[in-house]
């Protein structure tokens, strides 16, 4: 049969430039899960993804019942879950003070984090179920969040603390917007989330790998500097961003080439290693790379994992 792949955020960049590489094959049919319905349908037409590869459906990251409602929707379509692909995200660089998910979290770290965690953690029953060969879950990273990298140290850098503002609900009314506690930065807020989404990744390998047998992955895809994610930035940084990763940086991957390789992370039997933060270099070969020290501290993986269970009304 044809595998079944939910991917986030499917309407543009890098997530529907991937609906775009594995709805075309045939093999798989993707659930393009966005918060606009009709972008979606259109983006979808317009790039000839075959119709019968692949289904909209309703899903708004910044408010956990519609998570919820989601999971509710796609269980009833009967099919199976193969594969999960946690892809989308906003980035809010420019913003002077903090907007809130339905639910009051802030909303970067709310949408990026929270939504996907628990979508990923009710999903996860889905996947247990499923009798595909090789199954997979993956949660989009990002360069921007490894301080071991050059990328990683353009300030604010990410930086987690002790989670004392996520643990106060990252509201401003009981403690700070911000997972360590500090003052609003919507860049750092980004960098942050993503590091949740990487340390989110390790701890479902951890508790979960051996016991089901699925693959657990994240992954940096390139600079992908044309998409919708820096829609928010200030005209002359998108004017300038895509020709400074392209000759000077070298890290510029287009939308296409990017989507290729999460594509790969989704079906190439030769990417089926579970706990992996995968990049590709300069000849678009994947290899395995180095998180930096905080996405990578399995403690605090942990307690990240047990406040955000409580966030979401899991425990
Ligand atoms: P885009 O802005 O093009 O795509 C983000 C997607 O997320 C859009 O489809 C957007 O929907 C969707 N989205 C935003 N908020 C919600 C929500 N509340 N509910 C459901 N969907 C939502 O950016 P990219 O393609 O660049 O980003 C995709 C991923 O790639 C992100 O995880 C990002 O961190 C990561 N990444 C990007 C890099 C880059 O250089 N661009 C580099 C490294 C990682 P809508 O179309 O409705 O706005």
């Amino acid at each position: 049969r044809k595998g079944n792949v939910i991917i986030t955020g499917a309407s543009s960049g890098l997530g529907l430039a991937t609906a775009k590489a594995i709805g075309e094959s045939g093999d798989w049919h993707v659930i393009m899960a966005c918060r606009d319905f009709l972008k979606a349908e259109k983006a979808a037409k317009s790039l000839g993804i075959p119709k019968e590869n692949y289904t909209v459906m309703h899903l708004d990251l910044a408010s956990l019942e519609s998570v919820r409602q989601f999971v509710d929707n796609f269980r009833r379509s009967g099919r199976p879950l193969d594969a999960l692909v946690c892809n989308a995200a906003v980035y809010l660089p420019t913003a002077k003070e903090p907007t809130f998910t339905a639910d009051g979290f802030e909303l970067s770290v709310g949408t990026n984090h929270l939504g996907h965690f628990l979508l990923s953690r009710l999903l996860l029953d889905d996947l247990k179920q499923s009798d595909y060969p090789q199954k997979r879950l993956i949660i989009v990273g990002s360069i921007t969040g490894n301080t071991n990298t050059l990328a990683g140290n353009v300030p604010p850098k990410a930086n987690l603390g002790d989670l004392r503002g996520l643990s106060g609900g990252l509201n401003s009314l009981n403690c700070s917007p911000m997972i360590d506690g500090g003052e609003f930065d919507g860049a750092k807020a980004y960098k942050d989330s993503k590091v949740c989404n990487m340390l989110t990744m390790q701890e479902f390998h951890r508790r979960f790998h051996e016991e089901t047998g699925i693959a657990f992955a994240s992954l940096y895809p390139g600079c992908i500097a044309e998409t919708g994610l820096f829609r928010n930035h200030i005209p002359l940084f998108r004017t300038l961003f895509p020709p400074f990763q392209k000759y000077i940086t070298k890290g510029y991957v287009s939308e296409e080439e990017a989507g290729k390789r999460l594509a790969q992370v989704v079906r190439d039997p030769s990417l089926s290693k579970s706990g992996v933060y995968w990049s590709w270099n300069s000849a678009s070969s994947s290899f395995e790379n180095q998180l930096s020290k905080e996405a990578s501290d399995a403690e605090k993986a942990r307690k990240l994992w047990e406040v955000s269970e409580k966030l979401v009304g899991l425990a």
